[in-house]
């Protein structure tokens, strides 16, 4: 008697996709970047490429990895 009975909400299981944030424009004429985005999936990484062809730079190149 007098247990103390703890109630738990149901929390709604909120879900977050992680997807890779892009920067979709050149920091330099704005314009449209291409991005690429290639994946080795046999060592578990995202490769990230950020190109502008307007100024014909690469504006990123990243490596993401995921387990
Ligand atoms: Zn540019």
């Amino acid at each position: 008697m007098g247990n103390p009975i703890d109630f738990y909400e149901p929390t709604k299981e909120e879900k977050h996709d992680h997807f890779i944030e892009m920067q979709n424009h050149c920091p330099l004429c704005n314009s449209e970047l291409n991005i690429k985005v290639t994946s080795y999936l046999e060592n578990n990484t995202v490769k990230e490429e950020a190109y502008c062809e307007s100024c014909n730079i690469k504006t990123r190149s990243k490596d993401h990895k995921f387990h």
